[in-house]
């Protein structure tokens, strides 16, 4: 976080007609759109500057590049916001009150936001098993995120888990690294794109284990470190230890709808509830872009164009006031 900008805004009330949380394609887009109609927006971005493309490497499918690095895209789109006007603060909202208005928005430095339209675009974060030993070793061998920690299983046997596109993606970005990679799902069949699962059956590296889940991460101590997962097949009960130094948890994400959960209504476990065909809330005035609100696509161009839709609701519902 930019510790020059918490100190320059520490204990500040700032006013905007629109706050937008999050700094994913949903935020970025938003903010661009909303510069261009003059609403001087101000978007806060979290403890992910540029949302989840940012832990990933190659994105083929963000239209007009048929090869882009994630982080690369994320920080082209941050200038675009910037060139456009957006004045773009590394914060994070704690709290929000949206009973009352103007709407506002506490920060972690200080700073309290007041608001008269807000754009909720705080995306998804990945999900875990939830097994003790899973918490125990991570940091030390358990990871959700192999762009970040691939590097560290130069010449080593890691396991991926998932069936999904991150799952797959995944698996095959280890190998750039990893002597061999298992990727471990509990059915017999993936979901992510057939383009991935050609990629991945073709790969000599990659290795499935079908019906299976994983009851245990096994390992040592004194450092920590991981030496095994232990699986169970869904079908036989068989139980196995599959050795590996490196265990990635790629099971999906959950919406980062925390700051909400008491105030708007939810769908599907957690997703921010809007108006078909609409980016609105139950809330007058506080609109939801992005994987908050969406347990379908997902995408990062479906985002961008939610953050789209959410700057030209807010747009006409401070032209009505
Ligand atoms: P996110 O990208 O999730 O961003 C959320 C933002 O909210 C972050 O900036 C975060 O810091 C901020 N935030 C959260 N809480 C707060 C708070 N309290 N205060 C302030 N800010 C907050 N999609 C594709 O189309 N193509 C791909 O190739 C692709 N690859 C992917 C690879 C991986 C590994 C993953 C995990 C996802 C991938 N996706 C891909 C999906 C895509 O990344 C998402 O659909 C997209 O990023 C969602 O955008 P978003 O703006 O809704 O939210
Ligand atoms: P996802 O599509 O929701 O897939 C999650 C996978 O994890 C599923 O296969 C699921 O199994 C499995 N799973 C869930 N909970 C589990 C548990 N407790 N134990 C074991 N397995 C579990 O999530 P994702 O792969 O992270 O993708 C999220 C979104 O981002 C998707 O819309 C995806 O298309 C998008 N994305 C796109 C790209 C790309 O375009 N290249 C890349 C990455 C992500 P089941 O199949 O049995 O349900």
């Amino acid at each position: 976080m930019n510790t020059e900008i918490l100190g320059d805004t520490m204990g500040e009330t700032r006013h905007t007609k629109v706050l937008i949380i999050g700094s994913g394609p949903a935020g970025y887009t938003a903010a661009v759109y909303a510069s261009r109609a003059m609403l001087n927006p101000i978007l806060v971005q979290g403890m992910q500057p540029g949302g989840q493309l940012t832990i990933t490497t190659e994105v083929e499918n963000w239209p007009g590049d048929s090869h882009v690095q994630g982080p690369d895209l994320m920080v082209r789109m941050e200038e675009h916001a910037r060139a456009m006007g957006a004045e773009i603060i590394s914060d994070y909202i704690t709290s929000l009150d949206l009973q009352n208005r103007p709407f506002t928005a506490k920060a972690d430095s200080g700073t309290t936001f007041t608001a008269d339209a807000v754009i909720l675009a705080t995306g998804a974060q990945a999900k875990w098993l939830g097994l003790p030993t899973e918490e125990k070793f991570k940091g030390f061998g358990v990871s959700a995120c192999a762009t970040c920690d691939g590097f560290f299983y130069r010449g080593k046997e890691v396991v991926v888990i998932g069936g999904g596109n991150t799952a797959v993606e995944e698996a095959l970005f280890l190998t750039n690294f990893a002597t061999k990679v298992t990727l471990i799902h509990r059915r017999d069949s993936l979901r992510a794109e057939k383009i991935m699962q050609d990629r991945l059956f073709k790969h000599p590296k990659i290795e499935m284990q079908w019906n299976s889940e994983v009851t245990e991460v096994l390992g040592s101590e004194n450092p920590n470190s991981v030496t095994a997962v232990r699986t169970r097949n869904l079908i036989t009960g068989d139980v196995k230890d599959v050795p590996c130094h490196g265990f990635f948890v790629a099971i999906g994400h959950a919406p980062a709808s925390e700051l909400v959960k008491d105030q708007l209504p939810l769908h599907n476990g957690g997703y921010v509830e809007v108006e078909a065909g609409t980016t609105r809330t139950a809330i007058p005035g506080v609109f939801a872009a992005g994987d908050l609100t969406d347990h379908v696509y997902r995408q990062a161009v479906t985002s961008a164009g939610m953050g789209c839709m959410a700057a030209l609701d807010a747009e006409r519902f401070l032209a009505g006031q």
